[in-house]
């Protein structure tokens, strides 16, 4: 089934109020591609600012709280995302599994929180570079999204899946075509086995060193409905090019 594509920028801890002018450049130009779901994820201190000044574009968080409310210093609920005027969250980046120590159970957790308040999610599994190596990346990956993905889809909001090899993110590498069209047609199976007809629905995006110049051939390749992508969302220079592959690959 061929699925619309989505393009969603991760900004990371990037991000002030000077940067809103490149938001609005972004949310602009995306204007010209009506046939692919564009947003940005950015810094929580800068959704309102972003949904302010760009109110018509889809504004994410990059993380999310599976509590409602409570004595949890420092973290943000998927209600407070919504309050701001977020529409979608990033759960279970491999940064935050490494620097937070993030088990899957805690990113099933969230995904299920955000999901039953409405938000959006997009949900990160990826193999490291020891894993890929000894040759086991296929079936860790699998493990992975087993134990992080919600036990049903919701009606609420819509779940996604981001598949980022940890060793390309940042880096400039990327796995070969035939190596995300194996994974990506891997975690297709495990979405329709777990889901029924509606895993056929859900978007299953690559992320790690997406550009400009790789980001055509990434598209064309079965089962990759859309990108998550970080260094190269920052400036719409770099990120509209990926936007503008994703509207040529249909
Ligand atoms: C990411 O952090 O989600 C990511 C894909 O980063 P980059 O595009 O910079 O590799």
């Amino acid at each position: 089934m061929r699925l619309r594509k989505l393009v969603a920028g991760n900004w990371k801890m990037h991000g002030i109020s000077s940067d809103l002018a490149e938001i609005e450049q972004i949310a602009s130009a995306a204007r010209g591609y009506p046939q692919v779901d564009v947003a940005l994820c950015v810094p929580a201190v800068l959704i309102e600012r972003a949904v302010r000044a760009v109110p018509e574009f889809p504004i994410g968080g990059q993380d999310v709280h599976h509590a409602e409310r409570g004595a949890h210093t420092g973290c943000t609920s998927a209600g407070m995302l919504l309050d701001a005027g977020a529409v979608l969250t990033i759960v279970g980046h491999s940064e935050r599994r490494d620097s937070q120590r993030e088990s899957n159970a805690e990113v099933q957790a969230k995904a299920h929180a955000a999901l039953q308040c409405g938000l959006n999610v997009i949900l990160c599994i990826g193999e490291s570079l020891a894993v890929r190596e000894r040759g086991d990346a296929v079936e860790t990956v699998l493990a992975q999204l087993d134990a992080s993905i919600p036990q049903a889809p919701t009606e609420e909001a819509e779940l996604a899946i981001a598949y980022e090899p940890i060793w390309a993110i940042g880096s400039g590498k990327t796995p070969t075509t035939d190596e995300i069209a194996e994974m990506h047609g891997a975690i297709r199976e495990r979405l329709k086995q777990r889901y029924g007809g509606e895993g056929e629905r859900v978007r299953i995006l690559y992320g790690g060193s997406v550009k400009p110049s790789n980001a055509g051939e990434i598209f064309a390749v079965a089962d990759v409905d859309g990108a998550l992508v970080g260094g190269a969302s920052l400036k719409a220079a770099d990120f509209m090019p990926i936007v503008e592959a994703a509207a040529n690959a249909g």
